[in-house]
């Protein structure tokens, strides 16, 4: 039993369900909790209105306000996590630092950097596994790491024992440190505030998991299709653990239907991609498919400006784009139509896409980012084919048959009828309004753009 220990938060801005937390106040007689914001991360964001920044301060805000009514604060600091993790310790005489384990290269630099700097002063460092519920340890006979989807998916279900895995991790917060720290604003990290309407913390991230659990039966049928609004948005809150994974897996097996699997499939999948980051780290700059790494892109600023700003000319690209840009958040389906356009018909290299969407993500996670952009560009493990390509103009009519996710994000085009809001181009000179003036002409032609990058991938494998 340590005398007084540290509970560091970093992806687990939660009170309940957090292993780390609960092993902390279990094995301390007094446990003091702490958050930094790393100034090796916040230093890297140019904008200084990002919108994760104010989700984290204002989910730190909501545990403040916990601590508060058991006669404690949430010490809050602002530095290198090196120096200030030590520094804390000696302070305040600690023998142990708890946290929770996080899978991203630099992270796991860190943490040993951390951990080596402790030992040297005769303090403990324990880690937990708490943002998976396995990522890394399910591996094949052979010890290798899976690379396709399905085999690990069905490993991932064996291995999975709900009583042990999935056990809720509570603590009972009565022996906290009393501590006075001061109350943290934006503008003490040199940020602003954003325009976005954030639903920040634990108490919300349970609210919608509770929502959702209502629909989850019908998301299987409902997933696809934008302008339905029928999934989770859970994704912010896995990003930064304000939700445990455990209880989303606890709701999707105890409410058995094709949806509630079809779900669990998709949490899966963001298990599978932290894994596949934890064993091959160089697809943090590089393709998985070594082949592909040599692809000659197309360098062309106007048209990746054009992407960014949604401005390309296919409606169903620049709904998400204009999604994206103003609210942190895209789809599913819209990730991977607008992904697959800027690399398979602007042939532009993915890793500018996936270094954009880093910047405007909300649920900005490296790991599921990078799978995305690595499976729809062709170059990931498990990817699609490069030969299969996405057509934005079909994708949009089966997935936005009656233009109504369009119609919400281009205001200009709200007056096209169905058949031509998918691609008017086609209607030019029927249409109420101004190609090129009024909403831009297409960039590119899609079927020539299509052969392009066939012969592209063709000659680098
Ligand atoms: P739901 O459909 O309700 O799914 C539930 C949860 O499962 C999600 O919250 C997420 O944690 C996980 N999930 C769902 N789909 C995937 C997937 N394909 N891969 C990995 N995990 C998944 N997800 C991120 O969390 N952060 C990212 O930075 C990210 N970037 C992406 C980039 C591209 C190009 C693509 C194609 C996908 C990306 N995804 C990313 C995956 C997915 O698009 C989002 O997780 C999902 O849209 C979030 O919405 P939701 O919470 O309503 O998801």
């Amino acid at each position: 039993m340590y005398k007084k220990s540290l509970h560091w938060f970093r992806r687990d801005l939660r009170l309940t369900d957090n292993r780390a937390l609960s092993s902390a106040f279990e094995k301390s007689k007094c446990v003091l909790l702490c958050f930094i914001f790393d100034t090796h991360i916040l230093n890297r964001l140019k904008n200084k209105k990002d919108a994760r920044v104010e989700f984290i301060l204002n989910s730190l805000k909501f545990i403040s306000k916990q601590l508060k009514q058991k006669k404690s604060k949430l010490f809050i600091l602002n530095g290198k996590p090196e120096l200030l993790i030590p520094e804390i310790c000696k302070k305040f005489h600690l023998s142990a630092v708890f946290t929770n384990e996080d899978y991203e290269c630099y992270a796991k630099k860190r943490d040993q950097k951390v951990k080596k700097i402790l030992k040297s002063q005769n303090i403990h460092f324990h880690s937990f596994k708490d943002h998976v519920i396995f990522g890394s340890e399910v591996l094949k006979e052979d010890g290798s790491a899976y690379r396709v989807f399905t085999p690990y998916k069905k490993a991932w279900l064996n291995k999975l024992n709900p009583s042990e895995d999935l056990k809720i991790h509570n603590s009972d917060l009565n022996k906290l440190f009393p501590i006075k720290s001061k109350n943290w604003e934006l503008k003490d990290l040199g940020f602003k505030k954003t325009d976005l309407f954030l639903l920040t913390g634990e108490k919300e991230a349970q609210k919608q998991l509770k929502k959702f659990s209502r629909s989850i039966h019908k998301y299987h049928q409902n997933r696809d299709y934008p302008y339905r609004c029928k999934n989770s948005h859970l994704s912010v809150h896995l990003r930064f653990g304000t939700l445990s994974i455990r209880s989303c897996v606890r709701m999707a097996l105890k409410k058995k239907s094709p949806g509630s699997e079809s779900w669990l499939s998709e949490l899966i999948w963001r298990e599978f991609y932290s894994m596949i980051l934890d064993q091959f780290p160089h697809i943090e700059k590089q393709a998985f498919k070594k082949k592909y790494q040599n692809i000659k892109w197309h360098h062309n600023e106007k048209w990746f400006q054009a992407w960014c700003r949604g401005q390309t000319g296919f409606p169903i690209v620049d709904a998400g784009m204009r999604q994206l840009n103003q609210t942190g958040f895209m789809p599913n389906r819209l990730r991977m139509i607008t992904a697959s356009f800027l690399v398979k018909d602007l042939l532009i290299d993915w890793r500018k896409g996936e270094r954009y969407f880093a910047d405007k993500l909300l649920d900005f996670d490296l790991a599921s980012n990078n799978g995305g952009w690595q499976w729809c560009a062709g170059t990931g493990c498990d990817a699609q084919p490069y030969f299969r390509i996405f057509n934005p103009i079909t994708q949009s009519q089966k997935f936005d048959p009656q233009g109504k996710y369009i119609k919400n994000w281009v205001k200009e085009l709200r007056n096209l009828d169905v058949k031509k809001i998918h691609f008017p181009k086609k209607y030019q000179k029927e249409l109420p309004l101004q190609l090129g003036k009024d909403y831009p002409l297409p960039l590119v032609d899609h079927k020539t753009q299509r052969q392009k990058i066939i012969k592209k991938f063709k000659r680098s494998g």
